[in-house]
């Protein structure tokens, strides 16, 4: 297969390629249906294929999607993958199953946004609902500059920014900005008051595959931070000791920590992986987020700020609207030959460590540590 093959246009041609890829792969897939509609009004979905018995001592878990429009990258990797028959004997081989889960935000997949269809963050949605949410003063402060009442931001809009960044250094300005908010529906980076579709539809996904294995990866396939086309390896699991020297000895010690802050991503808040802990505690974890680059940082969230401002302004002129979408969508996809290539060879790679990583534990009888 191609790499242009394995890459798509548009939401409703990323699940086609991928319902062919898992047939010519001889799986099936189960479809977890979206109550609403794509914007060609596609059904949407969150796709789940899987390769390997329902008993397998570990598995690896592939995603797509969690922001939405980062999925035509996401879904180009699970593409390559599935036609990767090397892969599958590797990972049979291992005692390995491998969970692909095509779209998990698939509303926003569709639509070239980043959140859900109520303007949630799914990498930032997975809170004890029932309990105080954390505080982002930062995001307060700074709401009404990051996502201005005009667009194209005033001066004093950006003014304000420049001012914050100055007074407590350019990293502070990239918390406040993303590191989740739970006050402003409305704004950038909202974790929501509530558990998402997406994270529903994860949740059942993970309790039918996920709870029987002894050991389980995760590679959550991300865009939009880091220099063009790199794949930054972010581990994702629970910080311990343990566990990040088992990813680094999965994935090289260039994985990065958002605690230790080697990670171009701010900390976060209301993380995805927070599933595993709830799920599937049998398991011993070990996860990163795979987020390649696009475009420099303050690009990248222009097209952010831009995007939730025509969100917020239905009234927009038609032109200006189209264009701050397809900017918007361009800023987590890079659709040119060479990006699209240099994200299938580190993905596969990413892939294949996993399952080393995985038969290596599991032939030793590690006996997990969790
Ligand atoms: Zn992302």
């Amino acid at each position: 297969m191609t790499a242009a093959a394995c890459f798509a246009q548009s939401y409703g041609q990323a699940r086609s390629r991928f319902m062919a890829a898992a047939a010519r792969a001889g799986l099936d897939v189960q479809s977890l249906v979206h109550p609403l509609r794509g914007q060609d009004g596609e059904a949407l979905a969150l796709d789940v294929a899987r390769a390997g018995p329902a008993d397998a001592p570990a598995v690896l878990m592939i995603s797509s999607a969690c922001h939405g429009v980062e999925g035509f990258c996401g879904s180009g990797v699970q593409n390559a993958l599935l036609a990767d028959a090397s892969f599958h004997a590797a990972a049979q081989a291992a005692g390995v199953a491998v969970l692909y889960l095509h779209a998990l935000n698939p509303h926003g997949f569709s639509w070239w946004r980043r959140t859900t269809q109520d303007n949630i963050d799914l990498n930032r949605n997975w809170q004890d609902f029932s309990q105080a949410l954390p505080a982002n003063p930062g995001y307060t402060e700074l709401a009404d500059a990051i996502v201005p009442a005009t667009w194209p931001p005033t001066p004093d809009n950006e003014a304000v920014l420049a001012a914050y960044a100055a007074r407590h250094g350019a990293p502070a300005l990239q918390t406040a900005i993303t590191a989740g908010q739970y006050t402003h529906p409305d704004g950038l980076f909202y974790g929501g008051r509530a558990p998402s579709w997406s994270r529903l539809a994860l949740a059942t996904a993970l309790a039918e595959h996920a709870t029987r294995c002894e050991r389980l990866a995760w590679i959550d396939l991300h865009t939009g931070l880091g220099p063009s086309g790199v794949g930054e390896r972010i581990f994702a699991a629970r910080h311990d000791a343990a566990t990040l020297a088992r990813a680094r000895a999965w994935w090289g010690p260039g994985v990065t920590s958002l605690e230790e802050g080697s990670s171009s991503s701010a900390p976060l808040t209301g993380m995805i992986w927070g599933a595993v802990g709830e799920i599937c505690a049998q398991a011993e974890y070990t996860g990163i987020a795979l987020e390649y680059g696009t475009l420099p940082l303050p690009q990248m969230l222009g097209a952010l700020r831009a995007d939730q401002w025509r969100e917020n302004h239905p009234e927009a002129p038609p032109a200006l609207a189209a264009a701050i979408r397809r900017a918007n969508r361009d800023a987590f996809y890079v659709d040119t030959a060479p990006w699209r290539e240099q994200i299938l060879a580190q993905g596969i790679e990413a892939a294949h460590q996993a399952v080393r990583g995985l038969e290596k534990d599991l032939a030793q009888g590690l006996s997990p540590t969790r």
